[in-house]
């Protein structure tokens, strides 16, 4: 039998050097506690075709968030200065010189000490992938079916929602597995007030008479980046109104249209809510034009929002594949 091996970059990041894929390593114990308290981010970059660059949308706002799940779990946020970490990203999708749309994780976790031991005896540590990804804005007939979880969405009360912990996939997990064998393509989570939070990875929004809706940021909903996006988006680029607030589930059933959002989840239209068709189809004439608006301004082909796009430096720079130094010092 041959054995192929599987596919993956050249480089990742990890504590301040970018290191051949194959040279990190770590010891196997430290996958114990470490994933426990492990925060992460989920970022994108898009190529424009035209410029020949690639746009990370909206890194310092992951960067910052990122910062706000390692401050909750109490790591050590000032050995990865968000400067270093701007400029380790941009100089991974350069590296591993990906002429295409990627997706970007970091992930910070601490190792050492005991399992419940002081704070102070941890070290912080943080590595960044950077992979090929597709994006499925553009594709007119994608849509999913959603049903309601019987799983509460974690709550404030016993786990930080607004942040990107790992621990908080468990969660996550739990629904849409659920969904999965129940028939629908993914999931909705009610809050422990029994209003809608959101999706196992995404957040949620629904049209209704033109006026668009979502659960606000104590409704037990990470603080996406996209949601923040769309909502600036709707108000600014759109001029439709939007409500940050609790949201019941019969309302979910009742609205004209709907979709999900997030890095992952782009704008994706959902097209029933348990069984329920929405009434303007998937996608609603509000989902479909913040769809192509956000396609066009996460590859900067819509020249709104500069600020939200990072080149990374493709444009006139050779790339760097080529690199043989096995462990290049930041
Ligand atoms: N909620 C959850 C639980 C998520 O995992 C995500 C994806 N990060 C989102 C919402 C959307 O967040 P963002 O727009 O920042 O990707």
């Amino acid at each position: 039998m041959t054995h192929v091996a599987p596919e993956h970059p050249a480089y990742l990041w990890h504590n301040h050097h970018l290191l051949n894929w194959e040279d990190a390593t770590g010891h196997l114990t430290d996958n114990w506690w470490a994933s426990v308290g492990a925060v992460f981010e989920g970022i994108r970059g898009y190529l424009n075709e035209a410029e020949g660059e690639t746009y990370i949308f909206r890194l310092d706002a992951h960067l910052a968030r990122l910062s706000n799940s390692m401050r909750l779990m109490r790591m050590d946020c000032d050995s990865f200065p968000q400067d270093e970490l701007r400029q380790a990203t941009c100089e991974l999708v350069r590296a591993n010189g990906v002429a295409g749309d990627v997706y970007i994780m970091p992930l910070a976790y601490a190792t050492g000490g005991r399992s419940f031991g002081a704070v102070g005896e941890r070290v912080t540590n943080l590595f960044i992938t950077s992979r090929p990804t597709t994006s499925t804005l553009g594709q007119e007939d994608h849509s999913l079916r959603a049903g309601f979880s019987s799983w509460t969405r974690i709550g404030d009360r016993s786990m930080p929602p607004r942040v990107k912990a790992i621990a908080n996939y468990r969660n996550s997990q739990l629904a849409s597995h659920e969904a999965a064998l129940n028939g629908y393509d993914t999931a909705l989570l009610l809050n422990h007030e029994g209003k809608v939070a959101e999706g196992p990875g995404s957040c949620v929004f629904f049209a209704r008479d033109g006026r668009l809706f979502t659960p606000d940021l104590t409704s037990g909903i990470l603080e996406s980046i996209t949601r923040d996006s769309v909502i600036q988006i709707a108000r600014h680029v759109l001029g439709i109104a939007v409500e940050e607030r609790p949201v019941d589930r019969t309302e979910a059933y009742l609205a004209d249209e709907a979709f999900f959002c997030g890095t992952a989840a782009e704008v994706t239209p959902i097209s029933s809510i348990d069984h329920y068709d929405l009434k303007a189809g998937a996608p609603g004439p509000i989902t479909r034009e913040l769809r192509q608006l956000y396609h066009g301004l996460v590859r900067g082909v819509n020249h709104h929002f500069p600020e939200w796009r990072a080149p990374v430096g493709l444009t006139g720079q050779p790339l760097a594949a080529t690199r043989t130094a096995t462990r290049v010092p930041w």
